[in-house]
């Protein structure tokens, strides 16, 4: 394993002094160090630190001088902590943390110039810049705004079609997330889908997806289900599958409305493997329950052909960005051309999405394509709609 620089210090070594640029912060791995701020002269002891603290973030996080003096006492280690370590980490964090952890190093700031003696002007101060408060702002406030909505039902599945692509035929459906707001609007998931997912709203909203969409799954299947194969699809968020009573609540739900769970695919991205090994379980929980499963936008994340392999899947769905530019762009053929070969030897079923045109059709159709949904058949529409449609599509 790489390992961070290491320094070490003898006694009572400057480590750095007050007001000094700022490159790094610590870890201490051995030994102890000596905090201290000037005040009318004389040095004003802060805090005595001991292994395992951190020390010199300050600096890194806000972007201003050192706030302190640090000494080494006894023999000292300390393992670097390099500026683009700790600003990485702060980039990707959630920008409601990022906002809440500048704002505790603001705190933190005028409390040493408080104590150095130093006037601080409030005003002078801001957590973070402006942009980011507005996006942390925005943030909370969607999200207030999402709970609100939950509470007052706005959020209803929108269906669209998948057909076999040789007869024509609706095979099945993919259950795919509206917001209709009061006013009539129709909000699309790219909206609000980052948010939800990103924090535990997804596990109420995926419960209450998965009630409305197994509550509509009857009149599909009377209408549409001349094959026995026929399947309603339900996205669902990593977090769900990492939630312990996903299966109860999705057993308890369908049981309730009489329904099998082979009609019932559900699917997910490869973020689940983020999840830990309680995802892992559900996944295998939900197949040994008979719902199959499919992995979605499989090779436009962090891809790993490993998880392919120990996720008990039963089909894999070729995202919207390959087929799209699959006609223009060689590589993305190619990489059609390699997920239908990978599917193939894993046995796995095969499901087109985004298809939006007759010639990408044929094309997906000559590779040995079976089964899509697109633009071309139909959009997602909302149940009112889907009992005018047509169960083979007319070309
Ligand atoms: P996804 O699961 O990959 O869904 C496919 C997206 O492609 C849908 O966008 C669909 O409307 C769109 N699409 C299908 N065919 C075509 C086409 O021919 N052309 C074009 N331009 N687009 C097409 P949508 O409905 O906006 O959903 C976006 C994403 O939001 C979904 O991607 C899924 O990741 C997420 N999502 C939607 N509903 C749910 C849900 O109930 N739960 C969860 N966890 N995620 C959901
Ligand atoms: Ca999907
Ligand atoms: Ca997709």
């Amino acid at each position: 394993m790489l390992r961070n620089e290491i320094r070490k210090f003898a006694n009572n070594e400057l480590i750095f002094r007050d007001g000094d640029p700022a490159d790094c912060a610590y870890l201490i791995e051995r030994g102890h160090v000596l905090v201290t701020v000037t005040r009318a002269g004389s040095e004003l002891t802060l805090r005595i630190l001991n292994a395992g603290e951190v020390f010199g973030e300050m600096s890194l996080i806000d972007d201003k001088p050192r706030s302190a003096t640090c000494r080494s006492m006894g023999d000292t280690e300390l393992i670097v902590v390099s500026r683009d370590q700790l600003l990485d980490r702060m980039h990707s964090a959630d920008p409601v943390v990022r906002l809440m952890i500048r704002a505790l190093m603001e705190r933190l700031r005028t409390q040493t110039d408080t104590l150095r003696g130093e006037t601080v002007v409030a005003s002078a101060k801001t957590a973070g810049n402006e942009v980011e408060k507005k996006e942390a702002v925005e943030r909370i406030a969607l999200e207030d705004r999402i709970l609100l909505a939950l509470k007052n039902d706005e959020f209803v599945p929108f269906y669209q079609p998948i057909y076999d692509l040789n007869t024509f035929r609706v095979t099945g459906f993919e259950a795919l997330i509206r917001w209709i707001t009061p006013d009539g609007e129709t909000i699309p998931p790219s909206v609000f889908m980052d948010v939800v997912e990103g924090s535990t709203i997804v596990l109420k909203a995926g419960r209450m997806i998965v009630q409305k969409c197994m509550s509509d799954l009857p009149e599909l299947l009377s209408r549409f289900a001349g094959s026995e194969s026929f399947f309603l699809s339900i996205n669902i968020g990593g977090r769900q599958f990492a939630d312990a009573g996903f299966v109860e609540h999705l057993e308890s739900v369908r049981k309730n409305f009489g329904l099998s769970a082979a009609n019932v695919k559900l699917e997910l991205t490869e973020r689940v493997m983020m999840e830990g090994p309680q995802a892992f379980a559900t996944l295998r929980s939900c197949r040994e329950h008979g719902y199959s499963l499919a992995i979605d936008d499989f090779g436009t994340g962090f891809s790993s052909l490993q998880y392919l392999a120990s996720m008990p899947l039963n089909d894999l769905k070729i995202d919207r960005s390959f087929v799209m530019n699959m006609r223009s762009d060689k590589k993305s053929l190619s990489i059609v051309k390699a997920l239908i070969h990978l599917a193939n030897l894993l046995g796995l079923g095969i499901i087109a999405e985004g298809i939006e045109t007759a010639e990408e059709l044929e094309l997906l159709k000559s590779l040995g394509v079976s089964s899509g949904q697109g633009f071309y058949f139909a959009k997602a529409m909302p149940l009112a709609q889907i009992r005018q449609l047509p169960v083979r599509f007319a070309a």
